[in-house]
């Protein structure tokens, strides 16, 4: 298989796991996640019908998003400080803040650029020291702190799963949704409306993330890679 038929074949199966769970095919969106591949196989990715791409390098994303700017361009990678305006300038939706010291800079850049920047505060909801994100129990006061910001919009959560046992990605993923369920219940009636994104899964795993609530799952090389098994 090519990239567009890999991309086909992934955005059917998302459409069949929303009906086995009783969702609606529209409510879960998939990001092809093109941070190891080139402008061309992000051209027939978009030829096959994606309009949301996933880079997780300020250097990549700056590249490809005036390229195609149909397209939306998601960053889900490490913030680093210096390169928010480069970021902010890109991205429809950042995925990983968990540092209120970013959020204070992305509303800054994005007042400079006259737009409310989207975002979803990442949670390390395994513990896992590897992984980065808000402690769960921090994460409420993040997002209220992030939410007060004039120029930035928090749209939910996001989390990465431990790799290798299903059963306890599945966990990971159970425990955002009920985070963000918590956190919802708290938050004003504006914010609270925003706050509708749950960003889990990825090649290995977004179908149980999408059994979990997923809105949005970031695949990368079920999409991009000639070498992905199941
Ligand atoms: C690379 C990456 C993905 C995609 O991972 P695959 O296993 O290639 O699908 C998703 N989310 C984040 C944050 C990533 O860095």
């Amino acid at each position: 298989m090519n990239t567009a038929q890999r991309y086909r074949t992934v955005a059917d199966e998302v459409a069949e796991v929303c009906a086995a769970c009783g969702r609606a095919p529209g409510s879960v969106r998939l990001v092809a996640v093109s941070k190891t591949v080139g402008p061309d196989e992000v051209a027939c990715a978009l030829q096959a019908g994606a309009r949301d791409f996933g880079e997780n390098r300020p250097d990549q994303i700056v590249a490809k998003a005036p390229a195609f700017p149909q397209a939306r361009w998601h960053f889900i990678g490490n913030i680093q400080s210096r390169r928010i305006p480069d970021i902010v300038g890109a991205a429809t939706l950042i995925h990983s803040l968990y540092q209120l010291r970013h959020a204070e800079k992305i509303d800054r850049a994005a007042e400079a650029l006259g737009k409310v920047q989207d975002v979803l505060v990442e949670v390390n909801v395994s513990g896992e020291a590897s992984k980065s994100g808000a402690a769960p129990e921090e994460a409420l006061a993040l997002v209220r702190s992030c939410a007060a910001l004039p120029h930035v919009r928090v749209c939910g959560l996001m989390t990465m799963a431990p790799q290798g046992d299903l059963s306890v990605a599945a966990d990971t993923f159970r425990g955002l949704a009920d985070l963000a369920g918590e956190i919802r219940a708290q938050l004003p009636s504006d914010e609270a409306a925003a706050f509708t994104e749950l960003s889990m899964g990825m090649s290995d795993d977004w179908r149980e993330a999408i059994a979990c609530g997923a809105t949005i799952v970031r695949v990368g090389r079920a999409i991009f890679s000639e070498s992905f098994q199941e």
